[in-house]
């Protein structure tokens, strides 16, 4: 879950930080009077779940309240990303004499939160990975012992040569690392953490992920939630109890278990397809869930065909049959269906899909053939 930029500053000052207070407004004159209250300047942030605000015009720097009203309605209602800004956040300027990246995320391959640090602060940090891959500083925490003094100091100095600067940069690291940790967080970032000309470490910008697996043991943090700011497909799936990721493919996929969905997608991509997206409907399906998934995946433009995988055990293969004669009687679906289905209650799905004109395969291979042949098509 990904929180924005004025939420994981909030988290941020919570743990001590030196992150300037601001403040968000959804319309213009919200945004002049803020800044009006602000003194006469502010920085306009766009908020949505995206970086690289600053590139796509959604970072301004305004002088008056009038700039800060200017600005404001220029970027609330522009898209950065496919996302739509429907808020802005106003904060203080900072005189920046340097910028540098710092973040922290769980690293599957090392087991651990990992430190990644770069004096190239400001730029896209997958940018520097790949260009100068020397310029990042890593650093693998063990959880038992959490970031230690000398190790946040030698991170620090790794970034400023100011033993001032490099001492305030260790506090903010130690205080990241907190933020981090008492979230439930798989990625904390600050970028950039800048050096002003008065020589302060300030964090200027704010990401934070939240691990949605951690979820139930910090019920407060399900409040961040901005149901504006997802993709529409993933709020419906989730009220519908369906997880589904969205991919670029054309293949629509609804499967019964997470296992069977990898497995059903790795066919399509094994015959030359392309999944449209990933969706368990789950152990045990009602045809209300079905009806929900194929309104998700038809919603989805790109999709050319719609291919069902059931290997009916818990879920009863009559009950998906029902879900689709009911979606396909509520709405106008496009896209062919292609249906496989094995299990319990097989029989009764048979009668019930002939009784509408649809048939059904019993092979995997054969429905994932056919359904990459009618998607080439
Ligand atoms: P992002 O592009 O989405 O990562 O948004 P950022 O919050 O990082 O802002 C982009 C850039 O705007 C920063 O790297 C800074 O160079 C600049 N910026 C942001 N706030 C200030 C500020 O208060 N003063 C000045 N001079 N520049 C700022
Ligand atoms: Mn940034």
């Amino acid at each position: 879950m990904n929180l924005h930029e004025f939420q994981a500053r909030e988290l941020f000052r919570d743990a001590g930080m030196p992150v300037p207070r601001g403040r968000v407004a959804t319309t213009p004159a919200e945004a002049a009077a803020i800044t009006a209250d602000m003194g006469g300047a502010a920085v306009v942030k766009a908020q949505v779940h995206s970086g690289g605000r600053g590139k796509a015009g959604g970072v301004k720097l305004a002088g008056t309240p009038e700039e800060a009203e200017a600005h404001a309605r220029a970027i609330l209602g522009m898209t950065i990303r496919g996302l739509t800004v429907h808020k802005v956040l106003l904060v203080p300027v900072e005189n920046i004499a340097s910028e540098r990246y710092v973040g922290i995320l769980v690293d599957r391959a090392v087991q651990a939160p990992l430190f990644m640090v770069s004096r190239e602060g400001g730029v896209d940090i997958e940018e520097v990975a790949a260009t100068d891959p020397a310029a990042i500083t890593r650093l693998r925490v063990d959880p038992r012992f959490g970031l230690l003094p000398h190790q946040a100091y030698r991170l620090g100095s790794a970034l400023f040569d100011a033993p001032s600067l490099a001492r305030q940069c260790a506090t903010v690291l130690s205080q990241l690392y907190q933020v981090f940790m008492k979230n439930g967080a798989s990625l904390c970032e600050v970028n950039p953490l800048i050096a002003t000309e008065a020589g302060e470490v300030k964090a200027i910008d704010a990401k934070v992920t939240i691990d949605a697996n951690e979820l139930f043991r910090r019920p407060a943090l399900e409040s961040l939630r901005d149901l504006d700011a997802e993709p529409a497909a993933e709020t419906h799936a989730r009220a519908a109890g369906l997880s589904f990721v969205k991919l670029d493919g054309n293949v629509g996929c609804c499967v019964n278990g997470a296992g069977l969905a990898m497995a059903t997608m790795d066919l399509v991509k094994y015959y030359g397809g392309d999944p449209a997206n990933f969706l368990d409907i789950g152990g045990s399906s009602s045809p209300d869930k079905v009806v929900a998934a194929l309104e998700i995946i038809t919603a989805d433009p790109n999709v050319q065909v719609i291919l069902f995988n059931i290997f009916g055990g818990i879920t009863r293969c009559d009950d998906v049959a029902r879900g689709i004669v009911e979606a396909t009687k509520r709405a106008d679906i496009r896209a062919p269906i292609l249906i496989r289905l094995t299990g319990t209650n097989e029989a009764e799905a048979r009668d019930i899909l002939a009784a509408e004109g649809f048939s059904a395969f019993t092979s995997m291979d054969d429905v994932v053939r056919a359904a990459v042949e009618r998607a080439a098509a």
